[in-house]
């Protein structure tokens, strides 16, 4: 299988280099250069495998025996070991409603799904293969935790992680500063999200600095984490249809950076009987606009009570537009110019009409979330996290999708107790960590300091 990036100015590579890369070198994201077509047959078959069974199934098409089936296998079993609930993302059914809760590992969050496996991808890649690697972003609270959870302890791996101090939620920054691995480095700055982000990107930006350090990244434009995204659609299917292949499902996507709702379109593609894919967004709806009127064009950042949606431009956005032009990277390249010149994109006609045959899409506004929360809360008692009320409320006149349940809703207990007046009963992972002992670095909010703990930090310990 080879990948190729979506502005097609790199030469194809393999599954494990499209692992390590990341973003392409162009500046575009990987793409398989051809979606393989699972048969009806096949999907009957899948249709009773455990999660994990059928995860390798899935990933063994893509990964195309770079790695050893028996060795894909392992680690996929490690990867999901660390979930707490033995379907690993259960499908759920409450009030009339399907909920497929991807919420059950370490972090209570569904990025752990992809980052479990990540994490131990790069660790399998880099004692096959040799090298370092040495992770750093910026997080306002949430992706951080995950990012560190699926690190933890690997071999030839540093993550760094910068937060900014006092601006992200007690519990959201403990769950990343009591996570005591010697590879695990946090960094409360004094400073904004903002100067975090732009201290990494300082950082990615000094090519000297970042080829000597083996820096990368764990955004979620790595193709490894829409990989292993595209394994719960087929999965819920499976339990749904029981394995007829003419039971055709519809899936509601709380979506941010557009990369959950992008595995569930190269699933359908690969043949799984999706009938409708629904976009749901907060008030930062720039992707709901963009499947109404074919425009695509940021709007300010508003903060709502599902933050994890709340950004501006989809970073995996640029892979659907690759496969809506059929793989015509010169398109691509004109409306990313297009993006950068004018601050928007738009595609009419034919193009718009297909945009609107693969999504329906809705804006959810923050009184709509509590209400859907409240709604679902008194129709059978079971509690929706905010992001996952967008999903629910979008699908309200779709017929009975499965929603996906992205978040434990016991971590935006803010929201959950406006809603409905008392709080989600925290999991496991999320109890006593104010408790716990902490180990975090305060620095103040510039490149140079932050450069010097990594330099000082990795000549100590370079695994
Ligand atoms: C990241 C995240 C989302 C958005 O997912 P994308 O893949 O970025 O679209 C939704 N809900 C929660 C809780 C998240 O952490």
């Amino acid at each position: 299988m080879q990948y190729v990036s979506t502005r097609g100015r790199v030469a194809p590579v393999g599954f494990a280099q499209a692992v390590m890369m990341g973003l392409a070198t162009d500046g575009g994201l990987l793409v398989p250069a051809l979606i393989p077509r699972v048969a009806p047959e096949r999907l009957r078959a899948w249709s009773g495998l455990r999660f994990q069974d059928l995860a390798l199934e899935v990933l063994d098409l893509y990964v195309d025996g770079e790695i050893p089936r028996a060795d894909l296998c392992a680690l996929i079993e490690r990867s999901y070991a660390s979930f707490t609930h033995p379907q690993v993302t259960p499908l759920i059914e409450t009030g009339g409603l399907r909920v497929l809760e991807l919420f059950h590992g370490p972090t209570a969050a569904f990025k752990d799904v992809a980052l479990q496996l990540l994490g131990n991808l790069f660790e399998y890649l880099l004692a096959r293969d040799g090298g370092h690697l040495n992770i750093v972003g910026a997080t306002s609270g949430d992706t951080g935790s995950a990012a560190i959870y699926g690190v933890r302890g690997k071999a030839r791996i540093h993550v760094f992680i910068l937060h900014p101090k006092g601006r992200v939620s007690p519990i959201q920054e403990r769950q990343m500063t009591t996570v005591l691995d010697a590879n695990v480095h946090n960094i409360a700055i004094r400073g904004t999200f903002d100067d975090g982000q732009r201290i990494v990107k300082d950082l990615f930006n000094d090519l000297a600095f970042k080829s000597e350090f083996h820096l990368g990244a764990v955004n979620s434009i790595n193709w490894a984490r829409i990989l292993a995204q595209m394994v719960y659609y087929f999965y819920a299917w499976g339990r749904v249809s029981g394995g007829d292949p003419e039971r055709r499902v519809s899936f509601s996507v709380p979506t941010g950076n557009f990369g959950d709702v992008c595995a569930g379109f190269i699933a359908r593609r690969m043949g799984l009987p999706i009938e409708r894919l629904i976009i749901a967004t907060n008030r930062n709806a720039i992707l709901s606009r963009f499947v109404h009127s074919g425009v695509y064009e940021a709007g300010p950042v508003y903060q709502t009570l599902s933050p994890a949606m709340d950004i501006q431009l989809a970073s995996n956005f640029e892979r659907y537009l690759y496969f809506l032009h059929d793989g015509d990277t010169a398109a691509v390249c004109r409306l990313l110019e297009d993006l950068q010149r004018d601050g928007r994109l738009a595609v009419d006609g034919a193009r718009l009409a297909q945009v609107q045959a693969d999504f329906h899409a809705a804006a959810v506004s923050d009184a709509d979330t509590l209400e859907q929360i409240r709604t679902t809360f008194d129709a059978g008692g079971y509690i929706l996290c905010p992001h996952t009320a967008t999903g629910v409320w979008a699908a309200r006149d779709q017929g009975d999708a499965i929603c996906l349940a992205t978040a434990h809703p016991a971590k935006f207990n803010e929201a959950v107790r406006a809603a409905i007046g008392r709080e989600a009963p925290a999991p496991p992972s999320l109890q006593g960590l104010l408790e716990r002992a902490a180990r975090c670095t305060e620095l103040d909010a510039t490149t140079a300091a932050v450069k010097d703990l990594v330099r000082s930090t990795l000549r100590e310990d370079p695994r």
